[in-house]
C-alpha cells in the first residue's frame, strides 16, 4: 500500500455503461458516499467497454442521462474522459489517468459490486490496480465476500487475505486496500428498463424523471434490442 500518513477523504470512483443510469447505480453511490467517508463520486461512464457488448446508445447520450440524475447531489460528478476515447477502455488506463490529474497522495476508491469483484483477474493489468487505488466492494446484506472468495482465483484470494480493511482505513493511504460495505441491491438494471421502453411499458420510479423524460424526447431504446 502507498501510504502518506495523512488523512485525506478519498474519492470514489464509479465506472459503468449506464445504459441508462437508474437508481440501482444511485443508491449503490448514494450508500458508498456514506459508508466509506467519500467526499465525492465520480461517475465515469465507458465509452467502449473491453468487457461486454456496446451499448445500445451513444456515450454522448449516456452521459447526458448521468449528468440528469446527479444534478442533485453535490457530491456526485460526471467525468467524462472514457466517452471520446475510439480504442478499448481499461479501468486501469483512467486510474493512471486520474492519479496524475489528483497527485499521488489522493486516496482513490474504485466501487464495484461483489459479482464484478470475483471477476477482476479478467480486467486488463488488474494487479495494477492495486497500486493506483483501493477496492470497495458492495454486497448483499447477508452474503458477505468471505463467504463467495473461494470461488475466485489462487491468486485474488491472496491479494484480498493480504488487503482487507475497513472503510475507516481507506482515508490513510492513497490505494491498496479492499474494503467490504453490506449495501441492499435494488432490483433495477438497465435491461430491464431497456427492454420496458422498447415494450413501451412504463419505467417510472425506476430512474429519475428527468432520465426518463430524456429518453422518451430522444426516442432512445425503441427497438427489442436489449
Ligand atoms: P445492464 O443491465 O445493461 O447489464 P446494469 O444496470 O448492470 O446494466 P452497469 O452500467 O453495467 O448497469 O453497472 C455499473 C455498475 O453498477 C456495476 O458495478 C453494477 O454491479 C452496478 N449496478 C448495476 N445495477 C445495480 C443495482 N440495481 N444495485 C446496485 N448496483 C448495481
Amino acid at each position: 500500500m502507498v501510504s502518506d500518513n495523512m488523512s485525506v477523504a478519498p474519492i470514489g470512483i464509479f465506472g459503468g455503461t449506464f445504459d441508462p443510469v437508474h437508481y440501482g447505480h444511485l443508491r449503490l453511490a448514494e450508500e458508498m458516499l456514506e459508508l466509506a467517508h467519500l467526499r465525492q463520486i465520480r461517475f465515469i461512464p465507458t465509452g467502449t467497454p473491453p468487457h461486454r457488448a456496446a451499448p445500445q446508445v451513444s456515450a454522448q447520450h449516456r452521459s447526458a442521462m448521468v449528468q440528469l440524475a446527479i444534478t442533485d447531489q453535490p457530491a456526485f460528478m460526471l467525468d467524462d474522459r472514457e466517452v471520446n476515447r475510439i480504442t478499448p477502455c481499461y479501468t486501469v488506463d483512467t486510474l493512471r489517468e486520474l492519479r496524475a490529474d489528483l497527485g499521488e497522495a489522493q486516496p482513490l476508491c474504485l466501487l464495484m459490486g461483489g459479482d464484478a469483484f470475483l471477476q477482476l483477474h479478467t480486467w486488463y493489468e488488474w494487479e495494477q490496480l492495486f497500486e493506483l487505488a483501493h477496492i470497495v466492494v458492495g454486497y448483499r446484506p447477508g452474503f458477505t465476500l468471505d463467504e463467495s472468495i473461494h470461488t475466485a482465483t489462487a491468486e485474488l484470494q491472496r491479494h484480498y487475505q493480504l488487503r482487507r480493511c475497513t472503510a475507516d482505513d481507506l482515508s490513510g493511504q492513497s490505494a491498496g486496500g479492499i474494503a467490504e460495505l453490506a449495501i441492499p441491491k435494488l432490483e433495477i438494471s438497465a435491461t430491464d428498463i431497456r427492454r420496458r421502453v422498447a415494450e413501451n411499458r412504463t419505467i417510472r420510479y425506476l430512474l429519475p424523471n428527468a432520465v426518463a423524460n430524456y429518453i422518451h424526447q430522444h426516442h432512445l431504446y425503441k427497438h427489442a434490442n436489449y
